[in-house]
């Protein structure tokens, strides 16, 4: 077997492991990652499921699916006549595929560009800061590293009692590979995945009906975005029934019926295709040997302290595999903190400013804390919002649902949370997470000169009407 040397192998090239993978090259170290991840066309691909499975593809579809909701629903009110509008989803599953190619195929070139020793294959951590890596070949050999960085992701989280199989029963990877439109679609799980997937198959023309166990929809989001949200999404049409727990799924020639039990009872719902959308759970098979000494807690996580060290010296865990959010743009800081530490330089990852984005229409956008929990934590704050039917810009795009609202301390002014559900919230959420970072009062945001007329504007009324000193919208 073969021996080679690095001072860095990163196990994974997902978001979190190939920008620690470049950083820690950028601080001139020797760097080697390694992934296994292939596609339907059995090739290897870098970049994980955020690139192959996840962010990139589900975008792609989702601005796709909204085109075309848009140009049968708004282009009417711009005065744009537009007859026998249709689409053809083998093409827009091939521009999704070129995206994702295009995409992965850039991080190849980045690799090489830094310098980093790109291999193909599976790796596994063994003990004494060695690496085992098997390439597709099957030929083994053996990295020493002298730190190593553990970026494995997640997988979907499989429903015992609805049992994928790959056709009719599929994880969101199989719902953005459908060839045809569903007639109904179930999807369980009314999280964010669950969401952008059901929108995508409604906008086509699905009949979508959405299960969630949970009584309450979106916990995790304000709940008065939540309630907006909600009103949105039944408007599309998705079917979304809370409280819903679904305990069984059966076969039959009409479709498969999903049964589940809700405060009336058992309940039953006839389908073509059913998405399981019920969460992601860390991966790690195959990935410790014996006697690594890395520690995983009791849901599987890698533990790790807040700078992503295991407790194993020199070996540390990044991204969907450890604590924390399952976000891209989480796992990135995370490497990047990484990759700089190893190369003894000052860093840190900011966990009270990670921004979400759920990718529907309108989106819906946060950071920081929301009102709920600022109840709860008996901090005295104020709220101020402002809706986009105000903006000049929102007019004109034909965009004008939802709001913005910022939530600041009543004592030192500080920005607590930011919620956004409106056009491009997605978008607008990165100044609020740039202030938070600076961490600029209310004030700070409300003496910042904001374009007009730009969407960003709201998020400036907003923070104006904390103090009940907006102009564009009456003070309440
Ligand atoms: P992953 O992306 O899972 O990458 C891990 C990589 O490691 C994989 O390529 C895997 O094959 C490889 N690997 C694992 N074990 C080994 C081993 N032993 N040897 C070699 N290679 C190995 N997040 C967002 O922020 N925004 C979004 O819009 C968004 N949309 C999503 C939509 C969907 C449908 C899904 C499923 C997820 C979405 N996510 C989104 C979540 C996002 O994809 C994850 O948070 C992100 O991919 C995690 O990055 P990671 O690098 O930790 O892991
Ligand atoms: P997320 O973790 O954000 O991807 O969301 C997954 C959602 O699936 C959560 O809101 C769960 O409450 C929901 N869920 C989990 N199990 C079930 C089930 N058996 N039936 C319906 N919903 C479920």
């Amino acid at each position: 077997m073969s021996e080679s040397s690095f001072d860095v192998v990163v196990i994974g090239a997902g978001p979190a492991g190939y920008p620690c993978a470049i950083r820690a090259a950028q601080n001139k170290l020797k760097v080697a990652c390694i992934d296994e991840w292939k596609n339907h066309d059995g090739k290897y691909a870098f970049g994980g499921t955020c690139l192959n499975a996840g962010c990139i593809p589900s975008k792609a579809l989702l601005e796709s699916s909204e085109l075309y909701h848009r140009a049968r629903t708004e282009f009417a009110a711009h005065g744009i006549k537009a007859s026998g509008i249709e689409f053809d989803l083998s093409a827009m599953q091939k521009r999704k595929t070129q995206i994702v190619k295009a995409s992965t195929q850039g991080i190849t070139g980045l690799f090489k560009g830094a310098g980093v020793t790109a291999l193909q294959g599976h790796g596994r951590l063994l003990a004494g800061n060695r690496v085992e890596y098997t390439a597709a070949d099957g030929t083994t050999s053996t990295l020493v590293a002298r730190h190593v960085v553990l970026a494995s992701g997640s997988a979907p989280m499989e429903l015992k009692t609805v049992p994928f199989d790959g056709t009719t029963v599929v994880d969101s990877w199989g719902a953005l590979e459908f060839a045809e439109v569903p007639k109904r679609l179930g999807v369980i799980g009314a999280g964010v995945i669950g969401l952008e997937l059901g929108s995508v198959w409604r906008r086509l023309g699905a009949e979508v009906v959405v299960l969630e166990a949970l009584q309450e929809f979106l916990f995790m989001v304000d709940q008065q975005v939540a309630k907006e949200a909600l009103k949105h999404f039944n408007k599309l049409g998705l079917d979304i029934r809370l409280g819903a727990k679904v305990t069984a799924a059966k076969q039959g020639a009409g479709g498969v019926t999903l049964v589940y039990t809700d405060v009336s009872g058992e309940q039953q719902v006839m389908v073509d295709k059913v998405v399981v959308a019920i969460g992601r759970r860390p991966f790690t098979s195959g990935l410790l040997g014996d006697g690594t000494g890395v520690e995983l807690d009791e849901r599987g996580f890698i533990k790790v302290d807040h700078e992503c060290r295991t407790a194993a010296a020199n070996v540390w865990a990044i991204g969907d595999v450890v604590r924390g959010p399952m976000l891209a743009h989480k796992g990135k800081e995370e490497g990047l903190m990484v990759g700089d530490l190893i190369a003894g330089l000052v860093a840190e990852v900011n966990y009270d400013a990670v921004p979400s984005v759920i990718y529907s229409a309108p989106e819906i956008a946060w950071v920081g804390q929301t009102e709920e929990q600022l109840k709860a934590s008996g901090r005295a704050y104020k709220v101020g919002s402002f809706p986009f039917m105000a903006s000049g810009r929102a007019r004109a795009m034909e965009a004008t649902a939802g709001f913005a609202k910022v939530i600041s301390a009543v004592d030192d002014d500080e920005l607590l949370g930011v919620h956004i559900i409106g056009p491009m919230a997605g978008e607008l959420i990165a100044e609020a997470v740039l202030a938070m970072e600076y961490s600029a009062s209310t004030e700070d945001l409300q003496r910042t000169m904001h374009a007009h007329p730009t969407l960003s504007e709201a998020l400036h009324e907003a923070a104006l009407a904390a103090d009940k000193r907006a102009i564009d919208y009456p003070n309440k």
